[in-house]
Order: structure tokens, then C-alpha cells, then sequence
């Protein structure tokens, strides 16, 4: 099997593996019961929190466990709008965020907020000049992802933070699902941040959010005292506790597979183009997304094709593989509507190789060939 769908989800690293099998016997109580082995996990969990919270540079308070990083942008922005509404209610988002984010603010304008989704250029980011001419004076919040999930292009959301500090109320979150582990995350600059650890060879059902203590959130998950009464709900323990080796790891990996990934990419963006497909991504996009199509052969009849001869792509965002919808992300490139019905994401993690890369090209030719296309 070729596996280039890591945007879509990382099979876990067996150290993390080894460590969570561990856990799920050793530290099943509930990290709140006062009982020795209860206190015991507490422990554990607190200790797993501090060490994420070194590692990206915040305060220990200010790292939430949650169970996905779909939670963790409900969380942030619409308990934030709950919170801070008095202030005002204008928000700024961009129009290709993450279908968790992008629903958010659905259900926040169905509620009166107004949500005002900035268009991204051709590179397939937000400007910062953009988020300057758009916050007005009642512009609580600006959410915008740091890397795109089905074209990788990044928003500089360093800048983006300077900007909306200068604001004398706003705050910004970002979604780093994409980001972290892939290139530096700029956590100290930014009020929230989403990762998940599916994403970077840890668990599924283990993400977190990182707030800040200045920021004012509500719960969305009602019940007890969890998660500074953010988050009601029996805390996953084994699940925090092993995040913290995930992140480690990950960390630790992250330039090695970094080059690992550019090499491929800029193999595959060469032979895509040799064989006639366009590359989608732009140019200077996260080297670990790469979107590509074909013009004789749909999304859809590629990814099954692929798939027979075992190798794993996706169309867009896995969120929203069961809709037939183009790619809203890539017209919103300004691609054409035939782009965006037949993109594909490869997307590649610190595993693959460049003899994969290489199949993968001979299997695009079979595949072009067998519809019948010269090449
Ligand atoms: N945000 C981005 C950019 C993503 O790519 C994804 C997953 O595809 C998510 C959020 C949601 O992640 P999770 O599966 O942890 O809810």
C-alpha cells in the first residue's frame, strides 16, 4: 500500500502506541476522584499538560484537552462569541476554513453574528492587508487557519496576530491542525490555536486547544469541572497523558520529514506536469499537500482507480468526501469548475518515500493509458 492521505489521518507512532496500551490499564480512574489511584492519574495528566505546554511555549493553564480538533474550533469560536458578544459582533474568517470552523460560524450567523469570510488570492492565502481593512470597531474575533487541508498554502498568521493586536479588543485563533509538527507554530503570538493529535501520529479522539488566560470563553460541552469548566466530561486521561509523547515526537521528527516531504513534492509537481496534470497547490504551499488534477479524468474515477492499485489519495477535505461537490477550496483559487471536479490530494507523512513517489507516477500512467489517453 501507498499511503499519501496524511492530511486525512496518521497511523499512530508505535511508541505512542505502546505507551496508551499501557496507560489504558494502569490509569483507567477518573482523574477526578479523590482516591489514591484517582489523585494518581490527575497527576499524570497534569504532568502530560505541563510538558505540551513547554514544548509550545505557553502557560500550563492555557492548554485545554479536548477529544478532536472539530471540538476544539466548535469550542473556540462559538464559545468565544458567547462570551465576548457585549463587545461586539463582527467576526472575520476566511472562505475555505475547515468545515468544522466554516460551520461554526454558519450556526453563529443563523444566531445573529456577523460573519464576514475574506476571499483568499491566487496563492490561496489571506493577505495581511486584508485583515487590516476588514476589522471594524466591533470585530471581536478573527479565525483564519494557518495551513490550507486540501491545497497547503500558508496564511502568515504571525503577521495576521500583530495586526489584530493592534486592535484594542480583538483576539485571533487559528487553526494549526495542518500546521503543527509540520512547520513552527507561532503560539506565543496567537490567543487560541486548535491541534489534533490524529494528525501527527498520535490518537484519534486526543486534540486540544491552546487559550489564553486573557481570553474569555463559554462552554459548549456542558457538565462538570473539567477542563476549568470548559469541557464537562470524563477527562480521556490515557489519551492526554500519551499527547504529550506524541507532540514530543513529532517535534522531533518534524525537519527530518519536512525535507522527506518537500523532496517528493517537488518530484511529483515535475512528473504531474510532464504527464499533463496541473498543479493545483501553489507554489510555495506546505510541501505536504500537494493537490493535482487531470483533465480527461474525474476526482472521483481517479481516486478509485488509485485505490485498486492500492494506493490511498483523497478528492478534498475528508469531512466532505460524501458530498459530489467540486472543491470549493480550489474554485475559490480561481480554478475552473473541470479543476475543481477532478482534483486530488496527495498528502505525505515522514514514512514515505521517493520509490513511492516514483510508483505512484508509473501507476497515474497505467491509469491515463487504460482510460484510453495518450500520453
Ligand atoms: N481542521 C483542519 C484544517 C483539518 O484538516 C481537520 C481534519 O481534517 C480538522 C480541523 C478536524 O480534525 P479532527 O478530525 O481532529 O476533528
Amino acid at each position: 500500500m501507498i499511503y499519501f492521505d496524511h492530511a486525512s489521518t496518521t497511523s499512530p507512532h508505535p511508541e505512542v502506541v505502546r505507551v496508551y496500551t499501557k496507560l489504558l490499564n494502569a490509569s483507567f480512574a477518573n482523574a477526578d476522584s479523590l482516591h489514591a489511584p484517582g489523585r494518581k492519574v490527575k497527576q499524570q495528566m497534569e504532568r502530560s499538560r505541563e510538558k505540551i505546554a513547554q514544548m509550545l511555549h505557553v502557560k500550563n493553564d492555557e492548554i485545554f484537552f479536548t477529544s478532536c480538533a472539530s471540538e476544539s474550533n466548535s469550542l473556540a469560536i462559538v464559545g468565544f462569541a458567547l462570551a465576548n458578544q457585549n463587545r461586539g459582533k463582527h467576526i472575520l474568517t476566511s472562505n475555505v476554513e475547515h468545515s468544522s470552523t466554516k460551520h461554526a460560524f454558519d450556526f453563529l450567523e443563523s444566531v445573529g453574528f456577523e460573519i464576514e469570510r475574506l476571499p483568499i488570492h491566487e496563492d490561496g492565502t489571506i493577505w495581511p492587508e486584508d485583515i487590516q481593512t476588514h476589522l471594524k470597531e466591533n470585530t471581536i474575533l478573527v479565525s483564519i487557519m494557518h495551513v490550507n487541508n486540501e491545497i497547503g498554502s500558508i496564511n502568515d498568521i504571525e503577521r495576521f496576530a500583530s495586526i489584530v493586536h493592534e486592535h484594542p479588543f480583538c483576539q485571533i485563533h487559528s487553526d494549526c491542525v495542518q500546521s503543527f509538527g509540520k512547520v513552527d507554530v507561532p503560539f506565543e503570538k496567537l490567543d487560541m490555536a486548535t491541534i489534533s493529535a490524529h494528525k501527527i501520529h498520535g490518537l484519534k479522539g486526543s486534540a486540544l486547544l491552546v487559550k489564553k488566560e486573557n481570553v474569555r470563553l463559554k462552554p459548549i460541552v456542558f457538565g462538570g469541572q473539567q477542563e476549568q469548566g470548559l469541557r464537562g466530561g470524563t477527562e480521556n486521561a490515557p489519551a492526554n497523558i500519551a499527547l504529550a509523547k506524541t507532540i514530543r515526537l513529532a517535534l522531533e521528527e518534524q525537519e527530518e520529514a519536512y525535507y522527506t516531504a518537500k523532496e517528493i513534492n517537488s518530484f511529483l509537481r515535475k512528473e504531474v506536469e510532464f504527464l499533463g496534470g496541473h498543479i493545483l497547490s501553489p507554489a510555495n504551499a506546505l510541501p505536504y499537500i500537494l493537490n493535482i488534477s487531470f483533465d480527461a479524468i474525474t476526482s472521483e474515477v481517479l481516486q478509485n482507480a488509485l485505490d485498486q492499485k492500492g494506493i490511498c489519495v483523497s478528492g478534498k477535505s475528508t469531512c466532505d468526501s460524501k458530498s459530489k461537490a467540486e472543491s470549493e477550496v480550489v474554485l475559490a483559487l480561481g480554478k475552473s469548475h473541470k479543476e475543481a471536479k477532478h482534483a486530488i490530494r496527495l498528502s505525505f507523512g515522514k514514512d514515505n518515500t521517493m520509490q513511492e513517489a516514483k510508483e505512484f507516477i508509473q501507476a497515474i500512467e497505467e491509469i491515463l493509458k487504460n482510460y484510453g489517453l495518450s500520453i
